[in-house]
């Protein structure tokens, strides 16, 4: 099971989406490599911002850092999520506590050429440190949460195993 220090971006992003998925994940399961939706992440990540690379905070994997502190993310969907922000967030909780100032988090679309930026308040700090408490609470249940309905399952890559009876 999965203590604090490994909770990750993945973790908060699933966390965000379906306790379900973050359930999966958190016991080994990894299908990604089936999912078109996550090839095409990966490829807009390869041709996007190229001049940066990845930071790797252990469990945290965060694309890059400039140089006033604030994290950007390259994101392939159009739409802004809750989820993504929560990422940033736990992303500028983890610079924190390796001693860098996080000031906040962009968060690029390429698809749409938008940007959104959320500093990283005190309020969000205490979300991160929730966010945390809250999928250790979710990966420690016995058995799996419960479905999303499917609509809202498009795109994720645990789709055959959740709903092929
Ligand atoms: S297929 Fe749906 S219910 Fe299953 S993990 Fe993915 S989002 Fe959750």
């Amino acid at each position: 099971m999965i203590d604090e220090a490994d909770v990750g971006g993945v973790h908060i992003k699933y966390l965000y989406h379906c306790q379900r998925q973050l359930w999966l994940y958190a016991r080994g399961l990894r299908p990604e490599h089936l999912s078109a939706a996550v090839q095409f992440g990966e490829a807009v990540h390869e041709t996007s911002y190229t001049r940066n690379s990845p930071v790797d905070l252990g469990a945290a994997r965060l694309d890059f850092v400039d140089g006033r502190h604030w994290v950007h993310e390259v994101k392939s969907s159009s739409r802004p999520t809750p989820a993504d922000q929560a990422q940033g967030r736990h992303y500028c909780y983890r610079l924190q506590q390796i001693g860098i100032d996080a000031q906040g988090t962009v968060l690029h679309y390429p698809a749409t050429r938008r940007t959104q930026r959320h500093p990283f308040t005190e309020q969000e700090a205490e979300q991160a440190e929730a966010d945390i408490q809250q999928v250790l609470a979710v990966c420690a249940q016995a058995s799996s949460p419960d479905r999303l309905t499917r609509s809202d399952c498009r795109g994720c890559s645990y789709t055959d195993y959740c709903w092929t009876d």
